[in-house]
């Protein structure tokens, strides 16, 4: 049997039809009416009228912070448990991080820790100039009372949802729960483009000035007038007419995934020391990895080694971005949540296109070796 990936793109024929349309078409460029209509596409999702396709997730935050005015030493405040992209795009502005730690609720930025760190941000005089909250494996943060106190200094807060596309906070949809927000289309998110990002806003004005940025900041005249740096950051239109057969297909994925992790905890729920990701009551999960927590780090090992023994791949939670080197000089306000996650957890593979057999062998094997 082939190795089970922990998420793997889930096309077909409808992708397939609609990439060689755009082909045939003849606009093979970063320009195009797919592009357009991908960008209308969630635009209808998100109901924010600015949408603008991206080549990365990690563009789009980019621009984001731009927009944002983040200047070179500026501060932003991070989530600290999350992927490296997050943090990155903070450095490519030439600005630090500092790293919030995790609630137990989410295992999404604490808004308690937020409220610390502002608190003490005023007292030095030194607030930041925008706060990144990231939504993890499909599940928003605690937006009010994150986004009401950021607001009340003036702090403007992107919601980096690069995994929740499709999940919902308080019956409002995932991207449009702070000031501007960023979805990613990489080949293991719960749809993809195989590489691809969106930036959205509320303001078209604010997505003009982004999709300008992301076309080398041209201003209109034949010659191509520059005032300013520009980024080459446009997704594709042949990619963007697989985003648009991705996102038809987005309900039933994301059903499956929650239908996996229904069945793994149907199958693992009793074993003792074993616990799954919180999902808060507010929340519509979009259910994109299922992770599990050991109570017992060796067990935690003993099954991803066993996993991996039976061709299956599965991942250790995010390393937090305060324990990695690349960001060890930053400011951290941390109070151990994420660490334990990170020494405890385990991401199982979760991909729409899991059969129950291959789901049960995961369980199984994991059962054998953690009992
Ligand atoms: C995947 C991801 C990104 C980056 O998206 P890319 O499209 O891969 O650049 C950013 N933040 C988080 C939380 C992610 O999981």
């Amino acid at each position: 049997m082939s190795r089970i990936f922990l998420s793997s793109p889930d096309v077909g024929p409808l992708e397939r039809e609609a990439l060689l349309r755009a082909f045939d078409s003849g606009w093979v460029a970063p320009a195009g009416p797919e592009l357009e209509a991908f960008e209308n596409d969630i635009a209808a999702i998100t109901g924010w009228p600015g949408a603008v396709a991206m080549s990365s997730g990690t563009a789009a935050l980019h621009l984001a912070l731009l927009g944002h005015g983040v200047q070179p030493g500026d501060r932003v405040l991070v989530s600290s448990f999350t992927f490296a992209a997050t943090a990155n795009a903070v450095a490519y502005c030439g600005a630090e991080p500092t790293f919030i730690d995790s609630d137990t609720v989410t295992w999404n930025m604490s808004p308690q820790l937020l409220a610390d760190e502002l608190a003490d941000s005023r007292r030095h005089n030194r607030l930041p100039t925008a706060v990144v909250v990231v939504d993890l494996y499909g599940q928003c943060a605690d937006y009010d009372p994150i986004v009401a106190q950021c607001h009340e200094l003036g702090i403007p807060v992107v919601e980096d949802a690069a995994e929740a596309l499709g999940a919902t906070y308080k019956g409002r949809p995932a991207g449009t729960l702070a000031d501007t927000g960023v979805f990613s289309f990489n080949g293991n998110k719960i749809i993809t483009t195989s590489g691809g990002g969106m930036f959205v806003s509320h303001d078209v004005e604010a997505s003009n000035r982004v999709r300008n940025l992301a076309t080398q900041a041209r201003r209109p005249a034949v010659h191509y007038e520059h005032t300013e740096i520009g980024y080459n950051y446009r997704l594709s239109n042949l990619l963007a007419a697989m985003g648009r057969a991705q996102l038809q297909r987005l309900p039933v994925m994301s059903a499956r995934r929650l239908q996996i992790n229904a069945r793994y905890r149907e199958l693992l729920g009793d074993l003792p020391g074993v616990s799954f990701m919180p999902i808060a009551p507010w929340g519509g999960w979009n259910g994109w990895l299922t992770c599990v927590v050991f109570d017992d780090v060796a067990t935690r090992d003993a099954v991803q080694h066993a996993l991996d023994e039976n061709d299956i791949e599965s991942r250790p939670l995010w390393k937090p971005m305060h324990l990695q080197p690349v960001f060890a000089s930053c400011r951290a306000r941390v109070d151990g949540t994420s660490e334990y996650l990170f020494d405890h957890g385990l991401c199982l593979p979760s991909g729409s296109v899991l059969s129950d057999d291959q789901i049960d062998l995961v369980a199984k094997v994991a059962l054998e070796t953690a009992r």
